[in-house]
């Protein structure tokens, strides 16, 4: 049998170990003059599905059927900094309206 009080020990330094490096990576991340790679479109996707109704013949005139909910896409970009692996998503869009001369 394994000494629980070592392992918890051990997860305890793993876990302050763990800190060390994710500040180390915060400070980098925020001194880094960032140099983003290409948008990727990273949408978050809810595929459709059917919520099942009532058994048939049961529950009288409160009988529901089977109910459909479409397939549903929540736009979302990601960017990663080339430097130091910096991640960033965004869900905000900014409306752009082209005027193009006509004749
Ligand atoms: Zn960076």
């Amino acid at each position: 049998m394994e000494n629980v009080h070592e392992l918890e020990q051990l997860r305890r330094q793993a876990e302050r170990e763990q800190e060390k490096f994710a500040t180390r990576i915060k400070a980098i991340q925020e001194t880094c003059r960032h140099t983003w790679g290409e948008v990727k479109y990273t949408p978050d996707i809810q595929e459709a599905y059917t919520i099942p109704g009532d058994a048939p013949g049961t529950m009288g005139v409160d009988w529901r059927g089977p109910c459909y909910v479409p397939r549903k896409e929540i736009p979302k970009w990601t960017r990663v900094c080339k430097h130091c692996d910096k991640m960033e998503v965004t869900t905000k869009i900014r409306q752009e309206v082209t005027r193009i001369p006509t004749f």
